[in-house]
């Protein structure tokens, strides 16, 4: 066999990712809110109307979503704005940040006249009201760990793990530094969070981030999911969804660090039951054939129970400065 060069974990993980979502259909693979209820889009869809109003309803606004996946979240937004925030609906022009030609594919079929970019900074100036769900995990993290007086920094090689001397960024909080064990760093997501929060302040406007995530440094949380069940992440690059838990300290620090301020995170339960997860489901499941309410109460409680995707998964929001809580984000 030839031997490769090592390659930095960062580096391997965009490289086959990158190669992941533009040949493989991720949703074969894993589920995601949007694919799992159809109210999940629904609630993103009133929030971001909320919000439109208490940012006195710019017309023009942008409204973006980061990596939209099949289109599916911002599907059942726009058709729940057109029911109930008509003026909303007419001022929003959407704007996909999405790298992959396979799914800005899928996403142009479920939502015409939408505007591709492949990263934030190809957007125009404006107010912009962004998502993202289950965007920041998908980016590339480094992974450092401390073996005396040095630190080495993970690499790949050959499908497995080498360490070599590495540092790493300064702006990791010395107690999470001093740890024990492995120092996972979100470093594209903190790069794309001080990108939004700079535009934010700049521009305008409000971004709602939802994603699995932990308070700080998760250690090592690298995980590949294959056909619907977990795979050796370094084997097969470009085969199997590569993703990182979040650390929602280090992009609330980043985005404070642009001059924005953060709401949350809170547990995603707890904000998509404030906002009426379970009202609208009995609501829509009222009168239906016995298995279709089920299914969509059951949909509900999937996305809201704490031992299920309503603890782990959190809601953060970024705004340009400290307002009154968000809808979702007060106790
Ligand atoms: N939000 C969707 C999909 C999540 S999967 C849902 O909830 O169903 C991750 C999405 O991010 C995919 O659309 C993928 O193509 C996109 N993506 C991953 N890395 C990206 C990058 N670096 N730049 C832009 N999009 C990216």
């Amino acid at each position: 066999m030839t031997e490769l060069a090592p390659e930095r974990l960062d580096h391997f993980m965009a490289r086959a990712n990158a190669a992941y979502y533009a040949r493989q259909d991720p949703f074969a693979d894993f589920t995601t809110a949007p694919e799992i209820s159809q109210i999940f889009g629904e609630i993103i869809g009133a929030w971001v109307a909320v919000v439109w109003e208490s940012l006195d309803r710019p017309d023009p606004v942008i409204l973006a979503e980061a990596g939209p996946g099949r289109g599916t979240l911002m599907a059942d937004a726009r058709r729940l704005t057109a029911r109930v925030a008509p003026a909303f609906h007419a001022a929003a022009i959407v704007h996909f940040i999405e790298t992959s030609p396979r799914l800005r594919a899928e996403q142009a079929r479920r939502v015409p006249g939408a505007v591709w970019h492949d990263g934030l900074d190809a957007l125009p100036d404006g107010p912009m009201i962004l998502v993202a769900n289950e965007f920041l995990d998908a980016l590339p993290i480094r992974q450092f760990r401390r073996e005396g007086d040095r630190w080495l920094e993970r690499h790949v090689q050959n499908g497995a793990v080498i360490e070599l001397p590495g540092v790493p960024p300064l702006n990791v909080p010395e107690a999470e530094a001093a740890m024990e064990g492995v120092l996972e760093v979100n470093e594209a997501a903190e790069v794309f969070t001080t990108a939004l929060g700079h535009r934010l302040k700049t521009h305008g406007g409000a971004a709602l981030i939802l994603d699995y995530g932990t308070p700080d440094n998760p250690g090592d949380s690298l995980q590949a999911i294959r056909a619907r069940r977990p795979a050796e992440p370094l084997a097969h690059a470009g085969e199997a969804d590569l993703t990182a838990l979040v650390d929602f300290g280090a992009i609330a620090r980043a985005a404070e660090a642009a001059g924005a301020a953060v709401q949350g995170p809170v547990p995603q339960g707890a904000f998509l039951s404030r906002l009426g997860l379970f009202q609208r489901a009995e609501r829509l499941a009222h009168g239906r054939p016995a298995e279709e309410a089920a299914a969509l109460m059951g949909g509900a409680r999937r996305l809201a129970e704490p031992l299920q995707m309503g603890g782990l998964f959190k809601a953060m929001a970024i705004v340009p400065s400290s307002l009154p809580p968000l809808p979702g984000f007060a106790a």
